[in-house]
Formats: structure tokens, sequence, C-alpha cells
């Protein structure tokens, strides 16, 4: 994918480190409806960590539900993930955090002229001091911090660059396209001008999905230098969600050769929560979704039988996937011979026979709305009495 893509950028995309903070347990519990249990949430904690990501994101203990996850969650022994704890620009968040013990946390203020008019009900100067002093209560306790600056997206740019000069000690600075105003090209020179202005302080993406460019607005800030995607599984989150977890992986893996995430394990992590979540994955939804490897359309069975790189986007076996032939209404007879012959059935040679049983099958899958399973299959061949080779 890598090399069609060389000739257009101005820039090299060269391997380098990108590090993946999973917000499910916090974002994607603010989707409309989910409602995770404890264990649901340790499970997903331990797929991260399975997987290889790199943060966990929580809350603080605002109540029971969170203390008790705060409690079992770092009972847990994580080879590869951190526990990252979200708080309020609060003194009392941080001594909650403080109890647990836990090394990372974030602190949230946001600077745009609605955040600071109507939710902050401050000025930038003041805010911005409150934050300096949280930030610096946080380093006096040997903690790292990750500033999260909701809504930055929105704020000017001279008052995220003139934060950037001011936060000496932030371990890492969230930028949240909060309501998904970002378009990708847009993104990724506005992440130039921060990352020229960051003294090196590393930056997080945290872009919303509102309109469909989550995922292509965080790789576009990442093409211009930021390091970290904050994403949760399958999207889940706040309005619209954000990018997914599985589909950032794979993304990182293609551009900058990051493998050190195991991809069928994330395909394995999606599914999980989609169950978790009562939320199904959209059948095509990338990478996870259960028809994306599937091919009905005759031509294009015709090509995928004969070597599937002709439409393939990437190797399934990279997530643990497989291609599958299904007869739909738009199949053709080579997709119908690779389907019976799997079922131990043989065409008979009579072409006008073959596309006689084509359209009866077509005829089956317009009825049922669907593709022909096995059953669909079997009884084909015997309203056809075709021959079965493995009797
Ligand atoms: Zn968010």
């Amino acid at each position: 994918m890598k090399e069609f893509n060389r000739d257009y950028l101005e820039f090299e995309l060269d391997p380098r480190n990108i590090v993946i903070v999973d917000s499910t347990l916090r974002e994607g519990e603010q989707a409309a409806g989910v409602a995770l249990t404890l264990d649901e949430k340790l499970r997903i904690a331990s797929y991260d960590d399975e997987i290889g990501v790199d943060y966990v994101e929580v809350f603080t203990e605002y109540g029971d539900r969170e203390r008790v996850l705060l409690e079992s969650i770092r009972q847990l022994e994580f080879r590869n993930s951190k526990i990252q704890v979200w708080n309020r620009l609060r003194k009392s968040d941080i001594d909650l955090c403080l109890k647990y013990d836990f090394e990372w946390v974030s602190i949230t203020a946001g600077f745009s002229d609605i955040h600071l008019k109507s939710k902050f009900r401050a000025s930038f100067d003041d805010l911005l001091q409150s934050c300096l002093e949280l930030i610096s209560y946080c380093k006096e306790h040997g903690l790292k911090v990750s500033l999260h600056l909701e809504d930055s997206t929105r704020t000017p740019i001279d008052r995220l660059i003139k934060i950037l000069s001011e936060v000496d000690d932030v371990d890492r600075i969230r930028d949240c396209d909060t309501v998904s105003v970002l378009i990708p090209i847009a993104a990724y020179n506005r992440m130039k001008l921060l990352v020229d202005n960051a003294r090196g302080i590393p930056i997080e993406v945290h872009y919303h999905n509102d309109r469909g460019l989550a995922l292509a607005n965080s790789i576009s800030a990442v093409m211009a230098g930021a390091s970290s995607i904050s994403a949760t599984w399958n999207g889940l989150g706040d309005k619209a969600g954000n990018a997914a977890l599985d589909e950032v992986i794979l993304l990182i893996y293609e551009l900058y050769g990051i493998d050190r995430f195991d991809l069928s394990k994330a395909v394995e992590a999606s599914l999980y929560v989609a169950e978790a979540s009562r939320i199904p994955i959209y059948r095509f939804k990338p990478v996870s979704g259960y028809d994306v490897f599937s091919v009905q359309s005759g031509i294009h069975q015709d090509g995928i039988l004969k070597n599937p790189e002709i439409y393939q986007p990437y190797p399934p076996k990279l997530v643990g996937r497989e291609w599958r032939i299904v007869l739909g209404v738009t199949s053709g007879t080579h997709g119908l011979s690779y389907l019976l012959a799997s079922r131990g059935y043989k065409l008979p040679d009579d072409e006008r026979k073959v596309r006689e049983i084509l359209a009866y099958a077509k005829s089956i899958a317009e009825s049922k709305k669907g593709y022909l399973d096995e059953d669909d299959l079997d009884n084909l061949a015997r309203r056809f009495n075709l021959e079965n080779l493995t009797r």
C-alpha cells in the first residue's frame, strides 16, 4: 500500500514507533446504551495487553463502578499495557489517582472560545494557570501527565502554541477533535505547526468520527509528526465515536512497519467488544466485519480464484482471516462450481443446464435477501441431481 502513495508524498514513511491508547473503557462506555460489566472491562484490558496496546484509559474514582474497576485493574499483571487515568482539572481527582498508585494520569481542560466561556467560565490565562498548578502538583507526586486538551481543534492555534510554550513538565499532550471539525489535509498542516512548537513533547490525537474522518485525520496527523493515537474498539465512543483500534493498528503496520501489535487477536477483541457492548459490528466494517473477505460478484470470484491479489487489499491472514466465496445474486459459474465442489458436487458439462442452476441459485438468494448457506447448496444439488464425487 505504501508504495502506491510514495510518488504523491513529499516525505518518506520511514519506520517509526507510534504509541496506541485504548480509550474503550472510558470513551467507549460513553456511547449511548453501552454498559460493560467489571469482568468485561477487565477482559478488554487483558486483550489490550495481549495485543500490545500501550495504554488502557480509565476514569478516576467518581463512584462505585469506577472504584471497583480501578481496584481490580491494578491487580492484573500486564506485560505490555500501562493504565492511564482520566481526570477533571481538580486536585481532588488527582488525589484519588494517587490513592491507587497509578503512574499515568491525564488532566482535562478546554481552551476553545466556547469551552472557556460556557464550560470553564474562565479566562485563557486563568485556566492555563490552573493547568500549570495541577501539572506541578502531579509532578511533585511523581506522576506522568498527559494534558488532555478538549476541543483543541476549535481552539485558535496561537493559544495552543502558547500552551505548548508553558507546559514544560507534561509527558504528552492530547489533541482532541471533540466535534470532528478536521479534514485530513488540515489535520496534517495543523499538526505540523503543533509539532514544530511542541519542543519535543509527544502529541497524541484523540479524534472523533462525526463526519467519518477519525481514522483519516488521525493518520494525517501522525504523518505530520503526532506520535500517539487514541482509539476505541469498534470505534465506540461519544456520539459517532472514534477511530476503530483494529483499523488503526492495521494502517500503522502497513505505513510504518509497526508489527508489535497482534492483528489476529485484534479481530478477536473487536468481536468480543461487539458482544459485550451489544453493538453488533457492521458486516462490512473494515478488518473485523464478518463479510469483508466474502466475495459474491462473479467477476471478482473469477479473479480471486485465479489469483487473490487481483482484488486483495491485504492478505486476510494478516488479520487471522480467510477469503470466502459466497453465492448470491451477482455470482457467476466459477463461484457456483467452486462452492458446489467444496460440498462434493460436480456441475454437469451442459452449459445450458449450468446456467439454469445458477439462475435458480440466484432466485434463492433474492428470496432470502442474502447468499446461499450450506443447506441451500445441498438442496440445490439435490434439486438438479448433481453427482456427488465424495460418495
Ligand atoms: Zn472523546
